[in-house]
């Protein structure tokens, strides 16, 4: 346990396994090696409960490991979160400490000190209709066609955490996403109060019960400018009176975004702000963004919230034709044939961890931590996936030890 009772990210990560284990998800990790000789894990879990049928609301926390409020929303209220997903079916997908190895730093960047190219939240470029690729695309400049940062024909260097996050991503089932959500923390702005902004897309109407519940608890910071690129100080955005701003910025969320998620944001607490209250707003998201997915008509079409990212197949004809011959590369597939799928059986057998050497060591590791935390518990069976054309690279799931009965909750809302 570190000083002000924050638990190291091997105890966070456990014990966020352990508790998912037990309400019914199912847990993979990928180990994630750095230049310095450390590795660390990179956990996805996604809900298993029976009957989830409204679609998937995927929530990250600890993009920049600093900011500490988004993974111990998800250590401390698990079940709370998932009762408001599962009541209105929805499943969760959850990446709860996307740094690990800058968690322990108290750094924004991993344990390399890597911030990549363009920061550790790099997620995708867009094409402008000059031929140049871009992580922030301005208003009044259309995007030709976008692909994956990791993408290698555009040579950018990412840090080892975000390039795995790219591997997994890229087999989330986008269409079936209907709440992206990226819980992130302000300790950059200078002077900034104790309060709450966000990056939104599209009419932002569908979240004023949502702002009015943030407001009992700390003030919005709207009306105002923030600095969006560090290294231009030059660069400001406008946030509306409801600390809103639209921005594509080559994020997890502008990814999101691009792939037509259809509430797609990122919100933000400031430094000044109690961790309590920080929390607290995290959940009014959690639930405020689920209470809108219940208030969907059942068999009607979601509507987009934000309006469709320019496509230019999209395009009459003629006008497609033009940017084709413009030179233009054929637009990169969504699904990537660039980056290696994660090759799983689709009746995985269940082998020795040490039958991969190294390979296996984290997750040997988080097994023992996970044992060490469940004395006097059977411990679940690891499973581990190693894709054999691909040696470095492994997955592992569990097997859940017993199944826990589900209490429907109470209605949060
Ligand atoms: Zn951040």
């Amino acid at each position: 346990m570190k000083p002000n009772n924050r638990p190291t990210s091997d105890q966070l990560l456990m014990d966020i396994i352990r508790e998912a284990i037990s309400l019914g998800c199912e847990v993979q990790m990928e180990t994630v090696r750095y230049k310095t000789g450390d590795s660390s894990l990179l956990v996805r879990i996604a809900d298993k409960y029976p009957g989830l049928d409204k679609g998937i609301f995927l929530l990250t926390t600890g993009i920049h490991a600093n900011e500490i409020a988004g993974p111990l929303t998800t250590h401390q209220r698990l079940p709370e979160i998932l009762a408001c997903t599962r009541v209105v079916g929805l499943q969760l997908v959850l990446y709860p400490l996307i740094c690990a190895s800058g968690w322990d730093l108290g750094t924004e960047q991993n344990v390399d000190g890597d911030s990549g190219d363009d920061g550790n939240n790099d997620y995708l470029r867009r094409r402008t209709i000059d031929g140049k690729w871009t992580w922030k695309l301005s208003d009044n400049d259309p995007c030709w066609e976008w692909c994956y940062s990791s993408d290698p024909i555009l040579g950018i260097h990412l840090p080892a955490e975000t390039l795995a996050m790219h591997t997994f991503l890229q087999q989330e089932d986008w269409s079936n996403i209907k709440v992206a959500l990226d819980i992130h923390q302000d300790y950059l702005t200078p002077d900034v109060p104790a309060g709450a902004y966000q990056y939104t897309f599209g009419d932002t109407s569908c979240y004023n019960d949502i702002f009015g519940k943030i407001r009992k608890l700390t003030d919005i910071l709207g009306d105002r400018d923030f600095q969006f690129d560090r290294k231009d100080p030059t660069s400001v955005r406008h946030y509306d009176h409801n600390g809103c701003t639209e921005f594509h910025d080559g994020s997890i969320t502008d990814l999101a975004y691009q792939q037509r998620v259809p509430y797609a944001l990122a919100i933000e607490t400031t430094g000044p702000t109690p961790i309590e209250i920080a929390i607290e707003v995290n959940m009014i998201w959690i639930r405020g963004l689920c209470d809108i997915i219940s208030h969907t008509p059942t068999g009607e079409t979601m509507s987009q919230q934000a309006s469709k990212p320019p496509d230019p197949f999209d395009l009459p004809s003629e006008e497609a034709r033009m940017v084709n011959e413009g030179g233009h590369d054929p637009k990169p597939d969504s699904s990537s044939h660039l980056i290696k799928p994660i090759q799983t059986s689709t009746t995985p057998d269940t082998v020795r961890t040490d039958d991969y050497g190294d390979l296996a060591t984290s997750v040997r590791e988080a097994l023992e931590s996970f044992q060490r935390l469940n004395r006097g518990e059977p411990a679940p069976k690891v499973i581990v996936h190693v894709d054999e054309n691909d040696k470095n690279h492994v997955s592992a799931s569990w097997e859940k030890p017993k199944s826990v009965p589900w209490r429907k909750p109470k209605k949060w809302f």
